[in-house]
């Protein structure tokens, strides 16, 4: 372990962040009058183009940073629009437009889902995020740096701020 406090793989990384699209004034996301968000460094938590932007960085550090979709949430699929009728659905789920399902296929191969419409006979999912094929830009200030716990690193991501958040 260096004694360097800087952002990099392993690193629990709190961040306060601002999300617009490029060119446009509108806030798409926001930590502000929030708690910052805590994600895991070097584990695909955050979008590649920002992980490697904030890479290096120490605490109190301030960037802007526009990223091309490839770099973000990629390019926006025409074909990703299915149809799917609601009895495929758990009896107890809620079905909201905006909500983010996980498929799962024979390989156990997981797949995000995002609800659409929902139609009285289907659901309309897509499986492109909803900020495919948008530019973005980050503007992320670096509030604290810790080492990620030992059940953070086999999760794959933070566990709050503290580390100590129970989920799932
Ligand atoms: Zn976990």
């Amino acid at each position: 372990m260096s004694g360097s406090n800087r952002v990099q793989d392993g690193k629990v990384v709190l961040v306060h962040y601002r999300l617009t699209l490029d060119g446009v004034d509108e806030v798409v996301d926001s930590t502000e009058g929030d708690e910052p968000m805590a994600y895991l460094h070097g584990a695909d938590n955050i979008v590649p183009g920002l992980e490697r932007a904030l890479e290096g960085l120490g605490i109190g550090e301030t960037i802007a940073v526009t990223l091309e979709p490839g770099d973000a949430y990629g390019e926006r699929e025409p074909d990703a629009i299915q149809e799917i009728p609601h009895d495929a659905f758990p009896d107890d789920l809620e079905i909201e437009v905006g909500m983010q399902l996980t498929a799962e296929d024979e390989d156990g191969e997981l797949t995000p889902l995002y609800v659409r419409a929902i139609a009285e006979d289907h659901v309309v999912v897509d499986t492109n995020h909803p900020l495919a094929g948008e530019t973005l830009r980050y503007e992320v200030t670096i509030v604290d740096i810790r080492d990620a716990t030992e059940s953070e690193v086999e999760h794959g991501h933070a566990h709050g701020g503290d580390g100590h958040d129970h989920h799932d």
